[in-house]
C-alpha cells in the first residue's frame, strides 16, 4: 500500500461557472505539478468531458475517476463517483431523464463546452446543467450505491448547496460512503456543531473552477487507485485509510 494524494472534484469548461483554462491538458498538467495520484471529473449534472479527460491523462501517472455533481430536489450538491466511463454514461442518462428540459442561457451561467482530449471545441452541451433534477438526495445515494459508485455530499460546510445548509444534517442512513468539505473548512467546529456528521470519514476537495483551486489536501493509503480500494479507506477497513491534510 502506498499514499495517494487525491483531488475528487474538479470541474471542466462543461461547467457553465468554469474558468476556461479548465480543459483536459492542463489540468492533468496541474493535478501532476501538484504530485496528485489520481482527481475526479465532476461537472455539474453531465459527464460529457469525462472521456477527454481520461484520454489526456493515459500514460501518465494519474488515475482520472469518472464523476459527476448532481443537484438533487432540495438543491444539495452530491459527488457521484464511479469506475468505468461505462457506468458514469449510463448515470448520466438516468440524470438527463431528470433534467428539466430547459435551454442554458450562456449570457447568464455561461457557456458549455464538450472538448476533445486536447482541449479543442467540440460542441455546446445546450442544456440547462446549472439546476437540480428530480431526485432527492437520498434517492441519488441509493441509485448511485446500487451501481457500485460512491456518493459523497459535496462541500458540506458551505453557505449554499450543500447538505448540512439546505437540510442541516446528515439524513439518517443515506447511503454516503463519505462527507467532502472545502479546503477552509475548520474541522473541529464542522464536527462538533453537526455530530450527525460523526459517523463518516471527511474528504478535502478543492472543488476546483480555475487551475489554481485544484487541491492537495486528502491522502488515500490505499493498494491502487480504485473505486473498491477507496471505499475500504473510507471505512477505514484492512489498513487502508484517509486523512485530511491541515
Ligand atoms: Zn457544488
Ligand atoms: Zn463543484
Amino acid at each position: 500500500m502506498r499514499p495517494y494524494l487525491v483531488d475528487l472534484h474538479v470541474h471542466t469548461v462543461l461547467s457553465p461557472c468554469a474558468e476556461v483554462e479548465m480543459i483536459p491538458p492542463l489540468i492533468v498538467q496541474r493535478a501532476r505539478e501538484k504530485a496528485l495520484g489520481a482527481i475526479a471529473v465532476t461537472d455539474h449534472n453531465s459527464a460529457e468531458n469525462v472521456a477527454a479527460v481520461i484520454e489526456a491523462a493515459r500514460d501518465l501517472n494519474l488515475t482520472v475517476f469518472p464523476g459527476m455533481e448532481v443537484q438533487t430536489r432540495e438543491e444539495v450538491h452530491l459527488l457521484c463517483l464511479f469506475q468505468t466511463l461505462e457506468q458514469v454514461l449510463s448515470w448520466q442518462e438516468r440524470i438527463y431523464q431528470r433534467l428539466p428540459d430547459l435551454s442554458n442561457n450562456d449570457q447568464v451561467f455561461g457557456p458549455q463546452f464538450v472538448v476533445d482530449a486536447t482541449g479543442d471545441f467540440v460542441r455546446y452541451n445546450t442544456r440547462l446543467l446549472l439546476t437540480s433534477v428530480s431526485l432527492s438526495v437520498e434517492e441519488v445515494a441509493h441509485e448511485v450505491a446500487e451501481r457500485g459508485g460512491l456518493c459523497i455530499p459535496a462541500h458540506i460546510d458551505r453557505p449554499a448547496y450543500s447538505l448540512l445548509a439546505n437540510l442541516g444534517f446528515v439524513p439518517v442512513g443515506a447511503q454516503f460512503a463519505a462527507l467532502e468539505i472545502s479546503p477552509r473548512c475548520n474541522i473541529e467546529n464542522l464536527r462538533a456543531q453537526h455530530p450527525s456528521t460523526a459517523a463518516y470519514a471527511l474528504i478535502c476537495s478543492g472543488d476546483a473552477h480555475r487551475l489554481d483551486e485544484i487541491a492537495d489536501r486528502t491522502v488515500l493509503t490505499i493498494n491502487e487507485p480504485t473505486i473498491a480500494e477507496i471505499e475500504m479507506a473510507l471505512h477505514n477497513r484492512q489498513g487502508r485509510r484517509v486523512r485530511v491534510l491541515g
